[in-house]
C-alpha cells in the first residue's frame, strides 16, 4: 500500500492524498489522473513533506489513482520553482502547475490529429459568411475551432465549407522529431570585444553552476550574436536552452537569426500557436528533444528535461511582469529557475533597469558589457527639439526641424521611424457643442478613436462602438473632435507633407502575429517602406541598417503615470527607439520632441550621460526607500458592486497588522477605479527590504473572509499603480 500526495490543476483545492494501485509504477513529478467526486482531475505527484496538506485522510478512505499520463515526470528543479513562486506570489501552487502543463493535449495519447485547410476551391454557393471565412482563413491550418476562431465565424460556417469542399482535412504526425540546431553552421566572427564575452558565457554554461550575468551592451553592440555563442555552447553540451523574449512580435526576426546562425530553426512557444503546435513543442520541451526554445513569458515554466541556459533579452522591458492570475516577472523568475536548475542566466540589455544594476552593486550579478556597435556602426546623435521654442504649425505634431530632417532623409532614399506610444487615431474625442467626452461603459477610461477601422475602442477592456454621427449627450450633428495625437493621426500628417512617400503604421493593431511581423521586416529591408510610425512594438530588437532618422513625438509622454519608474521607463525607451537609428554604415540621427528640454531624463539622453542619471535615480529610490532598496506589495479589491469592493477594502484596512518596518497605505479608489465592470480599490504596502512581507500578508488576509463576489488579488513587487 503506498500513499502519494497530488497536487490537482484545481486553485480551489489543496493537495489530496491517494492510493497507488497495484501495478502502477510513480515516482515525484509523475503526472497522473486522479478522481474527484464523479470527476477525473489531472494533477502531478509531489514530494508530501514539501507540499502539507490540512485534509490527511486515514490509508483506508483513500481512492486510487486512475491512471498515470504518458509524459515524463516534472523534474525536481521545476517542482522546486513552482513552490517558489507560489510562495513569493502568494498564489495557489495549482495556478503556477498549470503553466508548467500548459498543454493538456500533451498528455494525451494518440500521434495524429486530424486538422483543416483550406483547398483553393470555391463553394458552389457562396455567402458573406463564407467568403469571410475563407479570406481570413487564408494559408492557416488548424481545428475546426481554430479555423472558426481566426475568421470570427461560427464552427458550423467552417463545417459547411468542409462539406462544400472548399476546407479539406489534414492528419498531422504530432510527435515529428524537431531538426537540430548546428553549432557550427555559421559562427562569426567576433570582435576582440565581443570574444572575450562570449568565452566568459560559453564557459559558465560548461561550468553547470548558477551564475546570473547582467549583459550590458549598447543598442547593436552585438548581444544576440554574443549569447548565441552561449547557446552554441549549449547544444555542444547536449543541453537545452531557453531564450525568453518581451513580445511575441519579436519571435520572427529572432527566428530569422537564428536560422542563419544554427541552420535551424528554434522551437518557438507564444500564444498564437495552435493546439497541435503546442503539443508537439511541450513534448519535445519534456523530453529533451527541444534543444533551443524561444518565447514569451509562459515559456518559462515548462519542463525542460535538461536545461542548460536561460537568457532574458531585453531584460528591462516591463512586459515581463504578468499583470493577470500569478502576477509574476518572469525576469526575476528566470534567475530563481536558474539558481535551481544550477545553470547560467543572462540578462540582455542595453538599459538594464535599476534593479538589476543594483544586484551588480551587490556582487551578486557579474556585469558583461559592450560599449561599442559593432564594425563601423556608431551611437546615433541625439538632439532635443523644444516643443515650445520650435513648435509645430497649428494642428499639427511634427516641429519644422524634424520636417526637414525627414524630406532630406527622403531625399537620400533612407528610411525614418517616428515613435509615438499610443495606438489608434486620438486618445480622447469630444463634443465641440456640449463638450461631452466619450468614456467606456466599464473602465475609468476614453474610447480611443481608430479611424482605420472606423471604431471607437477602449484599450482596456476592448469594448467597441462604431463613432456616432451626433452626439449622444446633446444630438448635435458631426460635432465631434479628435483630441491628441495617435499614430493614425501621425501618420495622416506625414502622408499630407509628403504624399509620395510609401508610409507605415506599426501597432499591435497591425503586427497582430507573428506572420504580420514577418511581412513588415521584409518590406522594410526591401526598401518598399519610407516612414515608419509605431508604438513601443517599434523600439526594440528590428535591425533597419537603412533606417538612419528616429523622431520621438512626445518625449513627455512617459512621464504621465507619475509612478515611481516613470523616468526610468522613459528613459530606457527612447533609448531603445533611438538604438533603432543608425545600425549600418551610415550615421543615424534622432530628434527628441519635449515641452521640457531641461528634464533629468531628456538631459541624459541628448547628453549619452546615462551613468548620472541612473545614479541619480537610484538616490532618489533609496531616499524613498523604494524598490530596490525597499519593498511593495499592493492589494487589488475589486467587485461588480461598489460597496461591497469598498467594504471588503475598508475590512482589510482596518484589520492591517502593525508591523515594524511596513506600512500599510489606503484603501483608496484605484486610479483605474472601474476596469471591465470591476469597482476596484488598492491598498499599498510599503516595506523595508528585509522583511518577508508575504508571510505578513499570508496570515493577514488569510484571517479574513469576504463575500464570494469580490475579488481579492496580491500583487508583489508590482509594476503597475493603476
Ligand atoms: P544588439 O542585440 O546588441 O542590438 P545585434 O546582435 O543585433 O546587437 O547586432 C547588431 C548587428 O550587427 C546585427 O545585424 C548583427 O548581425 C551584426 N553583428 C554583430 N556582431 C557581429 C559579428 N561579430 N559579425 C558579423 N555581424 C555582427
Ligand atoms: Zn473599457
Amino acid at each position: 500500500m503506498t500513499r502519494a500526495r497530488v497536487l490537482l490543476l484545481n486553485a480551489a483545492l489543496g493537495p489530496l492524498d491517494y492510493r497507488v494501485p497495484h501495478g502502477m509504477t510513480v515516482e515525484p513529478g509523475s503526472i497522473v489522473v486522479a478522481p474527484l467526486g464523479p470527476r477525473q482531475l489531472t494533477g502531478v505527484l509531489w514530494e508530501p513533506e514539501r507540499m502539507p496538506s490540512d485534509a490527511e485522510v486515514g490509508d483506508n478512505r483513500l481512492r486510487p489513482l486512475v491512471a498515470v499520463h504518458d509524459a515524463p515526470p516534472l523534474p525536481a528543479p521545476l517542482r522546486r520553482l513552482i513552490e517558489w513562486t507560489a510562495d513569493y506570489y502568494l498564489s495557489p501552487p495549482a495556478a503556477v502547475l498549470r503553466m508548467a502543463l500548459a498543454s493538456s493535449s500533451a498528455l494525451e495519447g494518440g500521434r495524429t490529429v486530424i486538422e483543416y485547410r483550406a483547398t483553393g476551391r470555391v463553394p458552389d454557393r457562396m455567402t458573406p459568411q463564407r467568403a469571410q471565412a475563407l479570406e481570413r482563413i487564408g494559408e492557416r491550418q488548424g481545428l475546426i475551432r481554430e479555423l472558426a476562431l481566426a475568421a470570427n465565424v461560427s464552427d458550423g460556417v467552417i463545417r459547411g465549407l468542409v462539406k462544400a469542399g472548399a476546407v479539406e482535412a489534414v492528419e498531422v504526425a504530432l510527435d515529428s522529431p524537431y531538426p537540430i540546431p548546428d553549432p557550427d553552421h555559421a559562427p562569426p566572427t567576433l570582435s576582440g570585444e565581443q570574444r572575450g564575452v562570449a568565452d566568459i558565457l560559453a564557459a559558465s554554461v560548461a561550468d553547470r553552476a548558477f551564475a546570473p550575468f547582467v549583459l550590458d551592451g549598447v543598442t547593436g553592440s552585438g548581444k544576440t550574436e554574443v549569447y548565441f555563442e552561449a547557446i552554441a555552447r549549449a547544444l555542444r553540451e547536449d543541453r537545452q536552452t531557453l531564450v525568453l523574449l518581451p513580445e511575441i512580435a519579436l519571435t520572427e526576426p529572432f527566428l530569422k537569426r537564428f536560422i542563419a546562425r544554427f541552420g535551424e530553426a528554434p522551437v518557438a512557444w507564444h500564444s498564437d500557436l495552435r493546439q497541435s503546435q503546442r503539443r508537439r513543442a511541450w513534448r519535445a520541451i519534456a523530453t529533451g528533444e527541444a534543444k533551443v526554445t524561444v518565447g514569451a513569458r509562459s515559456a518559462l515554466f515548462l519542463p525542460y528535461r535538461d536545461l542548460g541556459l536561460i537568457v532574458v533579452d531585453e531584460a528591462h522591458e516591463s512586459s515581463f511582469k504578468q499583470e493577470e492570475g500569478v502576477q509574476y516577472h518572469a525576469r526575476d523568475v528566470a534567475v530563481m529557475r536558474g539558481l535551481l536548475e544550477k545553470i547560467p542566466v543572462v540578462l540582455a540589455s542595453a538599459t538594464p533597469a535599476i534593479e538589476t544594476r543594483h544586484q551588480v552593486t551587490l556582487g551578486r550579478y557579474r556585469e558583461l558589457k559592450l560599449p561599442s556597435r559593432f564594425g563601423a556602426a556608431v551611437m546615433p546623435t541625439i538632439e532635443a527639439l523644444d516643443l515650445i521654442g520650435d513648435p509645430p504649425e497649428r494642428g499639427r505634431w511634427l516641429a519644422p526641424t524634424l520636417v526637414r530632417a525627414m524630406t532630406e532623409t527622403l531625399e537620400r532614399g533612407e528610411q525614418t521611424l517616428l515613435f509615438l506610444n499610443r495606438r489608434g487615431y486620438a486618445p480622447l474625442t469630444l463634443c465641440r457643442h456640449c463638450g461631452h467626452r466619450f468614456q467606456c461603459p466599464n473602465c475609468t477610461a476614453w474610447m480611443v478613436e481608430h479611424r482605420l477601422v472606423s471604431r471607437l475602442q477602449c484599450h482596456h477592456c476592448g469594448h467597441m462602438t462604431p463613432p456616432p454621427r451626433a452626439c449622444p449627450e446633446c444630438g448635435e450633428e458631426d460635432s465631434l473632435v479628435a483630441c491628441g495625437p495617435g499614430v493614425e493621426r501621425i501618420a495622416d500628417e506625414v502622408r499630407a507633407l509628403f504624399p509620395d512617400a510609401r508610409t507605415a503604421i506599426v501597432t499591435s493593431d497591425t503586427l497582430w502575429s507573428p506572420a504580420k511581423a514577418a511581412e513588415f521586416v521584409a518590406r522594410m529591408e526591401d526598401g518598399e517602406i519610407d516612414i515608419v510610425v509605431g508604438t513601443q512594438l517599434v523600439t526594440k530588437g528590428y535591425h533597419f541598417p537603412n533606417l538612419t532618422l528616429v523622431g520621438v513625438i512626445d518625449a513627455d509622454l512617459g512621464l504621465d503615470g507619475g509612478d515611481l519608474r516613470a523616468a526610468e521607463r522613459s528613459f530606457q525607451q527612447i533609448a531603445q527607439v533611438s538604438g533603432r537609428a543608425g545600425r549600418g554604415e551610415k550615421p543615424g540621427h534622432v530628434y527628441v520632441q519635449t515641452h521640457s528640454p531641461d528634464a533629468p531624463v531628456i538631459r541624459a539622453l541628448v547628453s549619452g550621460d546615462a551613468e548620472s542619471f541612473y545614479a541619480a535615480e537610484t538616490e532618489s529610490r533609496r531616499d524613498a526607500g523604494a524598490p530596490p532598496f525597499g519593498r511593495f506589495a499592493a492589494i487589488i479589491v475589486s467587485a461588480e458592486d461598489n460597496r461591497a469592493a469598498t467594504e471588503t477594502a475598508r475590512l482589510i484596512g482596518r484589520t492591517a497588522p502593525q508591523v515594524e518596518g511596513m506600512h500599510v497605505y489606503g484603501p483608496a479608489p484605484a486610479p483605474l477605479a472601474m476596469l471591465r465592470g470591476r469597482h476596484r480599490q488598492r491598498l499599498l504596502i510599503h516595506a523595508r527590504r528585509a522583511l518577508d512581507v508575504q508571510d505578513v500578508i499570508r496570515d493577514w488576509l488569510g484571517a479574513l473572509d469576504w463575500p464570494r463576489s469580490v475579488r481579492v488579488a496580491v500583487d508583489v513587487d508590482p509594476y503597475s499603480f493603476l
